[in-house]
């Protein structure tokens, strides 16, 4: 049997960055099998339908570099891969259920579920209260003909028969067992829009899709009784998929779902990519534009619920998809750990070869950089490549290797700037000029011999000197700066702040 598996997100919105992981873990175990990896849209929702999540999604899976195998941006021989487009397939699956009584037409108004809701405790629209509502089973064929003919809106619900259980075989929770007593009559279809629901929508298309293996969040465990049903009123007993509910991802602090409005009070993004909300004109950063690497992403989420056998944090993608196995997936909801996203960023910014890191500088700050030799960029990369987590970090890091600082940050002039440091920086000045080869091994060398001969205090001078040169006291070595800027560069920097500051 061919592994086949979807990922199938609703496109109501920016995708969350809990649909990447699951995506993920569905493209990983896709490869491991040598399976198809499919995109599914699905958009029965009509009254959520947000139009450009779609694009948003594919966007976000191309950055990532994780290609589906079929959908609607690739074709397949399984479409339409976008559920609104299914409609007339759906169609013929509905009129079975009907026929064999498994569903039922119901007419109840919002007005009217509201109110039994307010007046029965616990309503639930079920075997036990069905008997109680405007719906087919209630009212003449003669009434029910009449009133969709009326164009009445209607829904169409399931008919569960209570006192049956329901086996979910999960490869991650392994064996549930369900009563169906517990479950409602779940609408799934509305002629408000003429589509099914997503409940059965979704069953319909994976069943016809040949998947082999739904891998989905946890939150839709509480819906897979019901969808058992469907494979089993649909007569489909036999190709029903195998499971498996991923642990749901919770705030830092472990209490509750990871929402927006925890990323937006600990500022850590929650969408992959940047989010224009039409309605608020709000621009949400998203991991790309923070300056994430998909491959840190990447490697972040795989671990955000599965755990391999050993202690190894850093993972190609080609490891993850031949390591990457459901049982060892975590029933547990994970805590979101922000810090580690970093700390991964941090990692695969210093496993990049210094080129292609400042590639990336390049495209980040076009405008800042752009009459910069590309070699001197890959050696100020090199230089401070440890300090940054991000590719915007760097010029936080270094911009003063491309522009002379304007102002001297105070807190630094006031500990670093001291009165003896004008004329110390002066005779700086003179011996740099007498220097030939620039190079930080005979700056160093030359500038400690004159520090000694002197007897003069070497951090005082060089941290008075750093200030000169960064305006700050941050960079890394101070001979590095000063072989990197050059003699004339040096010497102009100096010589002003000794003008500034004296
Ligand atoms: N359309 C559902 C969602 O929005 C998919 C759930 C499933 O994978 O079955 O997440």
């Amino acid at each position: 049997m061919k592994v086949r598996v979807r990922f199938a997100p609703s496109p109501t919105g920016p995708l969350h960055i809990g649909g990447v992981r699951t995506a993920l873990y569905n493209y990983l175990f896709a490869k491991k099998y040598h399976g198809s990896f499919i995109l599914r849209i699905d958009d029965t929702d009509s009254a959520r339908f947000v139009s450009e999540a779609e694009k948003y999604i594919i966007e976000t899976f191309k950055w990532l570099k994780i290609t589906f195998d079929e959908g609607p941006h690739c074709n397949g021989n399984y479409g339409p891969y976008r559920q609104s487009e299914r409609k007339a397939i759906y169609r013929e699956y509905i009129d079975k259920l009907l026929s064999k009584n498994l569903a039922y037409i119901a007419f109840d108004t919002y007005e009217d579920l509201e109110h039994k809701r307010h007046n029965i405790p616990n309503f639930q629209y079920d075997a036990s209260t069905r008997m109680n509502m405007i719906n087919s089973l209630t009212l003449s064929k003669k009434e029910t003909k009449k009133r969709i003919s009326n164009n009445d809106q209607y829904v169409i619900r399931i008919k569960v028969t209570p006192g049956q259980t329901i086996v979910i075989n999960d490869l991650i929770r392994n064996k549930i067992n369900i009563n169906s007593s517990t479950l409602d009559d779940k609408v799934i279809y509305k002629s408000s829009n003429n589509l099914p629901t997503y409940h059965l929508a979704s069953v319909i298309d994976d069943h016809l899709m040949k998947i082999t293996h739904v891998i989905r969040g946890e939150e839709w465990l509480p819906s897979t009784p019901l969808h058992i049903i469907i494979y089993q009123y649909l007569g489909w007993e036999q190709t029903i998929p195998i499971f498996a509910h991923l642990p749901l991802l919770l705030n830092p602090n472990g209490k509750g779902k990871l929402n927006k409005r925890d990323s937006k009070q600990s500022e850590f993004p929650i969408f992959p990519l940047q989010w224009i909300d039409h309605k608020t004109k709000e621009h949400i950063s998203g991991y790309r534009e923070i300056g994430y690497l998909p491959e840190a992403l990447i490697n972040f989420l795989a671990l955000l619920g599965w755990t391999p056998n050993n202690n190894q944090e850093i993972f190609s993608i080609n490891e993850l998809s031949t390591l990457f196995s459901l049982d060892k997936c975590s029933r547990n909801g994970i805590k979101f750990d922000y810090q580690k996203a970093k700390w991964f960023n941090h990692q695969y910014i210093q496993q990049k070869s210094d080129e292609d890191i400042a590639k990336l500088f390049l495209h980040h700050y076009a405008n800042k950089l752009e009459n910069q030799n590309f070699d001197r960029i890959a050696k100020i990369v090199r230089m401070v490549k440890n300090r940054v987590n991000f590719i915007k970090d760097f010029w936080i890091e270094s911009d003063f290797f491309f522009i002379a600082p304007i102002r001297y940050e105070k807190h630094s002039v006031q500990k670093h700037w001291k009165i003896e440091s004008s004329i110390q920086l002066t005779e700086l000045c003179t011996l740099l000029t007498s220097i030939s080869n620039f190079s930080s091994k005979i700056l160093e060398k030359a500038i400690k011999t004159w520090i000694a001969n002197k007897n003069y205090h070497t951090s005082k001078i060089m941290n008075a000197c750093r200030l000169s040169l960064v305006g700050a006291a941050k960079g890394p070595n101070i001979f590095y700066i000063i072989e990197m800027l050059g003699k004339e560069e040096t010497i102009t920097r100096i010589k002003k702040a000794i003008k500034v500051l004296m």
